[in-house]
């Protein structure tokens, strides 16, 4: 019990550390690119601004999200959770294709012989600045994830490093923009660019999953598979039909029909539909909200 609070401790440690450094850079790098006259600086930080963002869901999510249900929400408080998420994926969405057609846009007066406003050494600095900070997050995430053995630390860690990775890619457009100077200038949107589909992507990422949570959409075919194979494994059950399921903020709900032998006690009929509900709870979750309806063979 000790060991697990500390584990828990840790991880709010390790998540606070990367919102904090997340809202720092995303500061730095929005000014440093208005400022500094640097597109792919200011695609760059608003990448750290999304990451702040769902981070900051997240860790809400797992405190407010998790609320008992009460009056008013009989299946808990998960889908605001699903909400928030989808809010930020649109609006994510929205100013990466902003930066992409702004992008394109300067290229091609570059092309038709404009030359552009040289990025400021501030951009540079501001870009260096977020590769070092996203490599430390690297290095302590995966310390502490290897430590307690935490694959979604593992996987937020890999997450700081591709941050990093995004960053070297406006460096080297701010780098060469700077250094270069002249029709070379046009590395910097094009850095922006590459950087506002990696942020494109992530919108994506993290709308899809959402968006089925939402609109109710069914559970993945491999978990239904795991579904019927365990109804089926029941002798007594003749036949199921009617099932549905869907997920309401992170819980499973599945609903079906069962047939028995209408001679059953009610008892037995009771013990039978029992004993699969936690089987499947075993396999979908304890939070499993599973609802069996028991009948008779119609002749
Ligand atoms: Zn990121
Ligand atoms: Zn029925």
């Amino acid at each position: 019990m000790e060991n697990q609070h500390s584990e828990l401790r840790e991880i709010n440690k390790v998540t606070l550390v990367g919102i904090i450094v997340n809202f720092l850079l995303s500061g730095i790098k929005i000014s440093a690119g208005l400022l500094g006259n640097s597109n792919a600086l200011f695609a760059d930080g608003l990448h750290s601004l999304s990451d702040f963002s769902t981070d900051i869901v997240a860790y809400l999510g797992a405190r407010f999200g998790k609320k008992p249900p009460d009056d008013y929400h009989n299946y808990g408080y998960g889908k605001y959770e699903s909400l928030a998420t989808l809010i930020i994926a649109l609006f994510l969405g929205f100013v990466a294709l902003q930066i992409f057609i702004n992008g394109f846009s300067t290229i091609l007066s570059v092309l038709r012989g404009d030359i552009l406003a040289t990025p400021s050494w501030w951009a540079f600095f501001a870009a260096l600045a977020s590769i070092l900070l996203n490599e430390g997050l690297f290095r302590y995430a995966l310390a502490v994830g290897k430590k307690i053995n935490s694959d979604s630390i593992v996987a937020n860690a890999w997450h700081h490093r591709s941050d990093g990775w995004t960053s070297i890619g406006a460096l080297i457009g701010v780098g060469g923009a700077i250094l270069l100077g002249g029709r070379w200038i046009v590395l910097d949107p094009v850095a922006a660019i590459i950087v506002s589909l990696l942020v494109l992507k992530v919108a994506v990422h993290i709308f899809i999953p959402a968006i089925r949570e939402l609109m109710d959409f069914t559970l993945h075919k491999k978990e239904l598979k795991k579904i019927y194979s365990t109804i089926e494994e029941y002798e007594e059950i003749l036949d199921y039909h009617k099932l549905r399921s869907r997920k309401a903020g992170g819980k499973t709900v599945l609903e079906f029909h069962i047939v028995l032998d209408g001679d059953f006690s009610l008892k037995k009929s009771h013990d039978i539909a029992d004993a699969l509900e936690k089987e499947l709870k075993g396999i979908l979750g304890n939070s499993a909200i599973i609802t069996i309806h028991i009948e008779p063979p119609s002749r």
